[in-house]
């Protein structure tokens, strides 16, 4: 299995270190070229204005687009949240698009910056979780499953094999979440 990670901006190598210790093929995306043959691609966090822009120079974003709409699996993390969802509250702009959750930049919970918290999470009990300048989840689509609460709101979220977390998983040292990534990854 071949997962890719979004690499022009933001904590790509990080992602890649997981799936790699997880003993999966992880390549960086930053051409067109980099998508063939994909199982999954992970949306990494940094910033989503940002790694819009360098997508769109690299030529990334209709090929992007059309392996989401045709079922790639995908999972955002952070700023990869905010370019999947279908609603920014606070941005005039609206990335790809495909989960259906409305998001809010820059506003978890009671701090703006960054904190590590304890996720609990369905199914696996409680995920180490750190927060920076995290997007809120302020709504929720009624084919998107909430599977995962901090402080009572939701930060992680699946719809069919798109996973979103308002928060990095990768900076710790639990796999867990990919993982499960890659179970979705594997049901194709
Ligand atoms: N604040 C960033 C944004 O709006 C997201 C932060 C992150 O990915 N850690 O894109």
């Amino acid at each position: 299995m071949k997962i890719g990670v979004l690499a022009v901006q933001g904590a790509a190598r990080e992602h890649i270190l997981c799936l790699s210790r997880l003993g999966v093929e992880a390549v960086p995306v930053l051409r067109p070229a980099d998508l063939a043959g994909l199982s999954g691609l992970i949306l990494p966090g940094g910033e989503s204005t940002a790694q819009w822009r360098l997508l769109s120079r690299a030529g990334l974003l209709g090929p992007l687009q059309e392996a989401l709409k045709e079922g790639l699996p995908a999972f955002g993390t952070c700023a990869g949240l905010i370019l999947l969802a279908r609603e920014i509250t606070n941005w005039p702009e609206r990335y790809f698009g495909v989960l259906d959750v409305v998001v809010e930049r820059n506003a978890t919970g009671r701090q703006v910056d960054s904190f590590e918290a304890e996720v609990k999470v369905e199914g696996l009990g409680e995920v180490p979780a750190v927060f920076i300048r995290a997007p809120a989840i302020r709504a929720v689509g009624p084919k998107v499953e909430v599977l995962g609460r901090y402080d009572g709101e939701p930060v992680l979220v699946r719809q069919s094999s798109i996973l979103g977390a308002t928060f990095h998983p990768e900076l710790t040292e639990d796999l867990r979440l990919h993982e499960f990534f890659l179970n979705l990854c594997g049901k194709g």
